[in-house]
């Protein structure tokens, strides 16, 4: 029987994982760590019961990835549950940019920016179930949508402060910014539009989904659609040697182009080896999960009933964060997301007592305390915040990369969002998921299509190990 080996069970690796098994072949996954699942793992380590997401939480992309869907994870227990309110950006003035899932709605509540916000998104949001398959695949092809992609890939050209003109108000201005940080990325480069509006419009497609009992339903999910095919996990098992991995017909790594050169060495063709090298990683996170009596006392009764909500007040102020950030510099006040899963999911809280997830922006590396900077923005938009906090634990740059080498220096994106990496993925190449040794593909968020919880760059590494293999394709 054909056989495979990837390394490392994150969602894309057990993506591949699935979708190999699913096509007959006999899969062993080798994960590091004592469970599966990468990003998409919980965790109840303030109360039991109380079930905080170690890293990945809100999943525009995921609910819309074609190879979630394709794997039918709802036969498998995952549900997908839906807060009222997508996400808000408060102000210091006590007004917010919020946005809904649906596009009208956000528009409507936007005010004066109403036309200028439905004209940006309303119709790549029309068309996301038909552009999702070339927006969240390897850039360098020929699309199946072409004019629909030009629609939707020219204003990502733009650098996020520049597109930011196109709104009046500040609330809208911040809104996006908040958006557009997510790329972890100056808002003044060129392309750091891409990945927000990748965000808004699977977001309004589908919402802001989080999954019912954590992101580990995720994995748990797709775990179960590798067993049903014969597939397996293999946990404590971290690969530092290729000699490690068993004898098969295709090798999938789930891993970041570093590990991958440390790995192979010399096996490497030296221009791939020269490229994994000179793979740049991004800025770091450091993440506080708060038990919180009674839930955070946003000022802003819009971020109450918020799934996500972004504190970094103006645009001007989120743009100058993230430049910091950028330049090694650690910010006064840095960006911060905000996760409020509970709201959507009530199951991950215990009593009045709620699983408060919060992370920052910093420098890569960081080996700074940022737990004040996260509380001091809190308090800045829900005063009273601290008196509420039952529990606290922290996870520095460093703490990210000691439970995951895929993100060292706290990089959780594995990898800066540069044009290079936007466009080609870890190096140019006819296949972005070739490692240039036959049969062994990259697989890792370091692939196209890059970060998030989608399973994209798995489903593209396994399409690839397929056509090595002759095997038809599903
Ligand atoms: C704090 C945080 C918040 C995030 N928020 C979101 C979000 O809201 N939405 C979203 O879509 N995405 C989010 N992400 C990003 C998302 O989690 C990642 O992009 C995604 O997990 C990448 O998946 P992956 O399979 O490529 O790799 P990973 O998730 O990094 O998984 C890699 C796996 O390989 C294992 N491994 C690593 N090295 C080895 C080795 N040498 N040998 C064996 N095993 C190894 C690791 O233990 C891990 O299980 C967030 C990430 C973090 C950390």
């Amino acid at each position: 029987m054909t056989s495979a080996v990837v390394v490392g069970g994150g969602p894309n690796g057990l993506a591949a994982a699935a979708l190999l098994a699913r096509s007959g072949v006999e899969v062993t996954v080798l994960e590091a760590a004592d469970e599966a699942g990468g990003g998409t793992r919980s965790h109840e380590a303030l109360l039991p019961g109380l079930v905080h997401d170690h890293c990945s939480a809100v999943h525009p992309m995921a609910v819309t990835s074609p190879a979630l869907r394709s794997l039918d994870l709802e036969r498998h227990g995952l549900r997908w549950r839906l807060p009222q309110i997508d996400c808000a950006h408060p102000l210091d003035d006590g007004s917010a940019g919020v946005l809904l899932r649906s596009v009208a709605g956000t528009a409507r509540l936007l005010g004066p920016d109403h036309d200028r916000y439905l004209a940006l998104l309303e119709p790549s949001v029309r068309r996301w179930d038909a552009l999702a398959e070339d927006v969240m695949g390897p850039l360098l092809k020929v699309p199946a949508h072409p004019l629909s992609l030009a629609r939707f890939g020219l204003p990502t050209l733009l650098p996020a402060t520049a597109l930011a003109r196109v709104f009046r108000t500040p609330r809208a201005r911040a809104l996006w910014a908040g958006v557009a940080a997510h790329a972890f990325r100056p808002l003044s480069r060129p392309f750091s539009s891409a990945v927000g509006l990748g965000i808004l419009t699977a977001g309004h497609a589908a919402g802001w989904a989080v999954a019912e009992g954590g992101s580990r339903s995720i994995t748990l999910g797709m775990e179960r659609v590798l067993r049903e095919h014969g597939g397996k996990v293999e946990t404590g098992v971290r690969v530092t040697q290729a000699s490690q991995i068993p004898p098969c017909d295709v090798t999938l790594l789930d891993l970041d182009p570093g590990q991958v050169a440390r790995i192979y060495g010399d096996r490497l063709p030296a221009r791939v080896r020269a490229a994994y090298g000179r793979f740049r990683r991004g800025p770091g996170a450091f993440k506080i999960d708060l038990a919180v009596e009674g839930g955070v006392p946003w000022s802003n009764v819009h971020a109450r009933s918020a799934g996500t909500v972004h504190l970094g007040g103006p645009l001007e102020e989120v743009a100058h964060s993230e430049r910091e950030v950028a330049a090694g510099r650690m910010p006064e006040r840095p960006f911060v997301l905000v996760g409020q899963q509970y709201l959507a999911d009530p199951s991950r809280s215990v009593g009045d007592v709620h699983p408060v997830w919060a992370y920052a922006h910093v420098p890569h590396g960081y080996d700074g305390d940022a737990t004040g900077a996260v509380l001091d923005q809190l308090e800045r938009f829900a005063p009273g915040t601290r008196e509420r906090i039952v529990g606290l634990h922290t996870t520095r740059p460093a703490d990210f990369a000691a439970a995951n080498p895929n993100f060292s220096g706290g990089d959780i994106l594995t990898g800066a969002e540069t044009v290079p990496r936007l466009v080609l993925g870890a190096r140019p190449a006819r296949d972005p998921y070739s490692t240039g040794l036959p049969g062994v593909f990259l697989c890792s968020a370091a692939a196209p299509p890059g970060p998030g919880a989608h399973g994209m760059c798995g489903a593209g590494a396994a399409r690839s190990a397929l056509r090595h293999l002759g095997i038809q394709q599903p």
